[in-house]
């Protein structure tokens, strides 16, 4: 054990070097490999997640992206073409990668699926990184959006997640471990269906932002649905599956979910995909129906979903 801690210590001091020598190893033997099978994948994350343990476990995540991406960059290249645009890597590719059960649209390059693609053209056509000062908290941070922020200069950014290994701070968002107000920039993409007391989340959010803040939020949202469906007695994995859209998922939100955020003092702008980039354009960028709740801390002009979604059928 001791001999473990002080291979950690000193691995912990010369990371850099070691993820190089590292990442490299892995993608020799990953490409030598490929062809093998399964069994070698399983050998492989098995491998990985060994090696991971010896990383401190705040940079776990990280390291573990810069291993696959480093992996994915000599073993895919993508299907060659020009048809189609990851805007986050600014790769073109034949076509994305259709990723099971749902077919997602995931880049051979930097992974990114449909949602980080929107988000990062809505960043940029609203220039909200761009917005000095700006202390941003990345709730269950997606790696190719942290690489967004952390290219920015002289931006603030603190991770969370309620998992080991996945981000700085290890916090449930019910309970979050900083003061009122420190951060005025939020994202928050798709965990509050997996919150049992999501209105508690919500009011945490909103006190982690300081006044004239904004937490950037998604979720899964069924708009025909007007009361968000939800049911605590269901807890079975795949009951879960089978009520909500996935094993670990307590609720689908419907309209009501802007109500909900309203209620813990946000105003709410609901942001479809199709006013980020218009329909005709999804096929090329990769973006599927998908809706961004913009909620500001200390501002009253509170657009709710019902009222978008009555002008968007009237305008069809
Ligand atoms: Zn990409």
């Amino acid at each position: 054990m001791a001999q473990f801690n002080a291979l950690r210590m000193f691995l912990h001091a010369n990371g850099r070097i070691f993820f190089g020598i590292l990442s490299r190893t892995l993608v020799i033997f990953t490409n030598l490999a490929y062809d093998v099978g399964e069994k070698w994948d399983f050998l492989m994350n098995r491998l990985l997640n060994l090696v991971l343990k010896l990383v401190p476990a705040k940079n776990r995540w990280i390291a573990k992206e810069k291993i696959r991406l480093s992996i994915n960059a000599l073993k895919r290249a993508g299907q060659p073409g020009n048809n189609v645009v990851c805007d986050c890597c600014g790769n073109r590719f034949g076509a994305f990668d259709s990723v099971p059960p749902r077919g997602s649209q995931r880049c051979a390059r930097c992974r990114a699926g449909e949602r980080q693609r929107l988000l990062t053209i809505f960043f940029e056509q609203r220039g909200m990184l761009k917005k000095r000062p700006l202390k941003v908290l990345h709730v269950a941070p997606e790696y190719v959006l942290r690489q967004q922020f952390i290219k920015e200069p002289g931006l603030e950014y603190v991770t969370s997640d309620i998992l080991v290994g996945n981000a700085e701070y290890i916090a449930n968002l019910e309970d979050l471990p900083f003061a009122d107000g420190p951060f005025n920039f939020i994202l928050c993409c798709h965990v509050l269906e997996h919150v049992d007391h999501d209105q508690v989340a919500m009011k945490e959010l909103h006190r982690g932002l300081s006044d004239g803040g904004t937490a950037i939020i998604m979720v899964p949202f069924n708009k025909s649905r007007p009361v968000t469906y939800e049911d605590p007695s269901i807890t079975d994995p795949k009951e879960r599956l089978k009520h909500f859209g996935q094993e670990d998922h307590v609720r689908e939100y419907g309209l009501d979910l802007v109500d909900r955020l309203q209620n813990a003092g946000f105003a709410v702008e609901t942001v479809y995909a199709d006013q980020v980039v218009p329909r005709d354009q999804w096929g090329r960028h990769g973006l599927m129906e998908e809706e961004i709740f913009v909620c500001t801390k200390g501002v009253m002009a509170p657009k709710t979903a019902a009222v978008h979604a009555e002008s968007v059928e009237a305008s069809r």
